[in-house]
């Protein structure tokens, strides 16, 4: 089982076998790509472009893909997948980070949910296509990420995906096994501010590790940018959590934080945590406890 982060600065945390540097989250921020680092880039979940082009904004019968939108809940604004100059744009900015990165992890690479995208040009190019609405849909993502694998050559590629396991498809036009044929691993981000049930969390696990076809890798939150000790999961849930992830027989788990010192001190209050790291032996989880007893020689 491998174990990774997930920053939203180029700087790599030790004690991991995978750095991922969120080079382009969704609020649309660019940095500049490192050797040292797995690039993550998020596709069309923009809000920089979206205010720079909003006729670029997907649109449903509901309202536009907007956190303003109600009935989604969006937490960033998403621009329509089938716009080519901006597909182009995307496919470009992967192939100059795979260049420099050892790796890429691809988010928000599919459609907003479901009900998107209706704008004039993607109902033209579904009525074309003569297939159903959802196979059209799940044609389109399938394209887009074999046109990103083309890119990035040979190197790795992670492809995030939404935790539905059952509506996945239908919602943002995942077809699993299509995207298992370009992608070397799908990520599974479940991100919350607390994992006080854990039950949740590992059903969702084991039903992905069931149906992806390519190694499964679960990414946990534990310090995103603009937290605060109020805010976040503590370090008992997220060992928890982690265990019982881990026993699903998922083949790594990420930590998300602003930077590499919110993972240290994680990994600080990890290993100081012994009577619960005690309690875990014996769960089905014990690489979890097995890589917190590697972490002890860094402090
Ligand atoms: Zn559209």
């Amino acid at each position: 089982m491998k174990f990774a982060v997930f920053l939203y600065h180029p700087e790599p945390a030790e004690g991991f076998d995978i750095n991922f540097y969120r080079i382009k989250p969704e609020s649309g921020t660019v940095g500049k790509p490192t050797p040292h680092m797995y690039t993550n880039i998020a596709c069309f979940g923009d809000n920089q472009k979206a205010s720079e082009h909003p006729e670029w904004i997907a649109v449903s019968k509901d309202g536009p893909a907007t956190r303003l939108n109600k009935k989604y809940n969006f937490r960033w604004d998403i621009l329509c997948m089938t716009n080519p100059e901006l597909v182009e744009e995307t496919l470009n900015f992967i192939e100059e980070n795979a260049r420099v990165s050892p790796g890429i992890s691809l988010s928000s690479m599919h459609f907003a949910d479901h009900g998107f995208c209706i704008c004039p040009r993607c109902m033209d190019l579904w009525r074309k296509s003569g297939l159903s609405w959802t196979e059209w849909r799940a044609q389109v993502v399938t394209d887009f990420v074999k046109k990103a694998r083309d890119r990035v050559g040979s190197k790795p590629l992670f492809i995030n995906i939404l935790p539905d396991p059952v509506l996945g498809k239908e919602r943002f036009g995942y077809n699993y096994d299509e995207i298992a044929n370009y992608a070397d691993a799908f990520v599974v981000p479940m991100f919350s501010r607390s994992y006080i049930t854990s039950w949740y969390f590992e059903t969702l696990a084991r039903a992905f590790k069931r149906i992806l076809k390519k190694p499964v890798f679960v990414n946990l939150y534990v310090y995103g940018p603009g937290e605060n000790p109020q805010t976040v999961p503590t370090v008992e849930q997220i060992l928890t959590v982690s265990c019982r992830i881990a026993r699903t027989g998922v083949d790594g788990i990420i930590y998300l934080a602003e930077n590499a010192w919110r993972i240290r001190d994680f990994q600080r209050a990890a290993v100081q945590n012994k009577k619960l790291l005690e309690e875990l032996e014996g769960s089905g989880g014990e690489e979890v406890v097995e890589r917190v007893r590697v972490w002890e020689s860094l402090f």
